[in-house]
């Protein structure tokens, strides 16, 4: 990982703080329904079901002895920090060819050669596993990992240390291994791939993106029939941390895509980050257009000093790394279309991550404001009504108390909003007005369908096919099944969706009890909703 290269003053590729944030634009339930129509929704519980038995073994075959064995090489003093174009950073690329020639891995370069030289000294390393679909197989997921280090360190790139060997266990001895491993892996099951796999070994990341630079500048194979890059930098200190994933909403599904392969062989926890530096070999890539995930698990106290070695690594995550990474090669290289490209600065200017709750833009459904301190002492009395809402049309007025809703007290447990959220539509009021002597009923007709789940929720436009929850109703079926806000509901009664319009009508149709599957920090979770009765 290059730090050297953030820019930390240019807003565009960063997440702002809460406070400077411009008012979310989420694209809210109904307006999607239009946008939905190209997707193909159940596109993943069609792979779930084509899911080959190869697939499994493939990922299972990835140890940790091999990989330590990979690390504790690449790491060792003998290699001297795997300083670009240095006599260590040379020993690390021709341990690394000759891994790719005993698994038969096809050379990457049109004249048989691994090695892309470039700049005097440098070289990238790159081998390929042609795809076996007569169209797909021109397709390419390219995965990669640099594999050079910052030698003995130099005022520029060292934090501590400078003259003493940088071994670099984690950066980048991790990756390099983690792709070893996939390699072999996948090595074993070459008749799985539709679409070509491509690994690349990037050299002088550290120099500042040299390799990758250079790549995508005299590309080895069309830059437009790369159908993602898959990049791993730093992951040998997962430990007990998230994850992190990186570039998720540089197209559509990918994460519902990467859930899933978690949720298969994995299980790990992961942060979703939608923040896109240009401080390792993705960025000239997604400057190209090109969509792309990074998995990495976290900055520490030893990075870019002599003491990131191997007996710090945990190789246990690592493995875990080196298992999502085959399941995503896998599934970037099954799928039937390539995934598309899109541009996530948006969501970073508009702090994706940061925002839990939003407004909702759906009418509501009674229209009325009232008293909290006077509703906490159990008199819910009326202090605003909106214009052109059911509350108005049904000549509701300030001042007004309401005593009862359709028999049952609004100032009881779940409440007066869960109440509403979850009545019919044609309603009777018990009103206390002033000046009236008598208890009125008046009949309202709320705005909308009775929401029983008592949640609400947005669309997510980079995940077509799931809704994030935004709010729960205290007391409410969702809330008593501890379903939680941010969670990414990806199955409701067993049944996948493809629109908002389509959960909604799942939500409210579905015969209690039923399920929810939902996403909750890269995992997916299944939650029963029973009835009160
Ligand atoms: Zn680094």
């Amino acid at each position: 990982m290059n730090e050297l290269l953030s820019h930390p003053h240019s807003p565009s590729l960063y997440c702002q703080p809460e406070s400077q944030l411009p008012r979310m634009k989420y694209l809210w339930c109904s307006l999607l329904a239009g946008l939905l129509c190209y997707f193909n929704g159940s596109h993943l519980l069609q792979a779930e079901s084509s899911y080959p038995a190869e697939y499994k073994a493939a990922v299972n075959s990835i140890t940790v002895d091999e990989l330590k064995s990979h690390i504790e090489f690449l790491a060792s003093d003998s290699l001297e920090g795997r300083e670009a174009a240095s006599q260590g950073g040379q020993a690390a690329g021709t341990y690394i060819r000759g891994e790719l020639q005993k698994n038969g891995i096809q050379p990457g370069l049109v004249d048989e050669g691994y090695f892309q030289e470039f700049d005097g000294g440098f070289r990238n390393i790159i081998g390929i596993i042609p795809g076996n679909d007569p169209e797909l197989k021109k397709e390419y997921v390219v995965i990669g990992a640099h594999y050079d280090h910052v030698g003995y360190g130099k005022p520029s790139n060292s934090r501590g240390g400078i003259g003493q060997i940088h071994n670099g266990a984690d950066d980048n001895a991790s990756g390099t291994a983690a792709l070893l491993e996939a390699i072999e892996a996948l090595s074993q099951h070459k008749e799985l791939p539709r679409r070509s796999l491509m690994f690349v070994f990037w050299d002088a990341e550290e120099m500042g993106l040299l390799g990758s630079k250079h790549w995508v500048n005299h590309p080895t194979v069309p830059l437009d029939q790369i159908a993602i890059y898959l990049n791993l930098d730093m992951v040998g200190r997962l430990k007990d941390n998230p994850l992190c994933l990186f570039g998720s909403r540089s197209s559509y599904g990918l994460r519902s895509c990467t859930v899933k392969c978690n949720h298969r062989e994995t299980g790990v926890k992961i942060k979703f980050d939608s923040a896109i530096r240009p401080d390792s070999d993705h960025w000239p890539f997604y400057q190209r257009g090109i969509p792309f995930l990074m998995l990495h698990t976290g900055k520490h106290a030893d990075y870019h000093r002599p003491e990131d070695d191997a007996h710090k690594i945990d190789y246990e995550g690592a493995r875990k790394c080196s298992q999502l990474l085959t399941q995503l090669a896998l599934d970037f290289a099954l799928q039937n279309e390539k995934p598309k490209y899109r541009n996530a600065n948006q969501d970073i200017l508009a702090g994706i991550d940061q925002q839990a709750r939003i407004d909702s833009s759906e009418p509501p459904r009674l229209g009325v404001a009232w008293n909290a301190e006077k509703y906490r002492q159990g008199n819910l009395l009326i202090t605003q009504v909106l214009a052109n809402t059911a509350a108005e049309k049904a000549g509701l007025k300030v001042g007004d108390e309401i005593i009862k809703v359709d028999g049952k007290s609004p100032v009881s447990e779940p409440g007066f909003a869960a109440l509403i959220r979850s009545a019919p539509v044609k309603i009777i009021m018990q009103i206390k007005r002033m000046m009236e002597d008598k208890i009125l009923e008046v009949p309202v007709n709320l705005a909308g369908q009775p929401v029983r789940l008592g949640i609400e929720w947005k669309t997510d436009e980079s995940d077509p096919a799931v809704v994030v929850i935004s709010d729960i109703a205290k007391s409410s079926l969702a809330d008593r099944a501890e379903l939680k806000i941010n969670d990414r509901i990806y199955e409701i009664a067993d049944k996948s969706f493809a629109s908002s319009d389509e959960f909604r009508k799942l939500a409210t149709t579905s015969p209690l009890p039923f399920t929810v599957l939902v996403e909750r920090e890269g995992l997916l979770k299944k939650f029963t909703i029973q009835s009160t009765k």
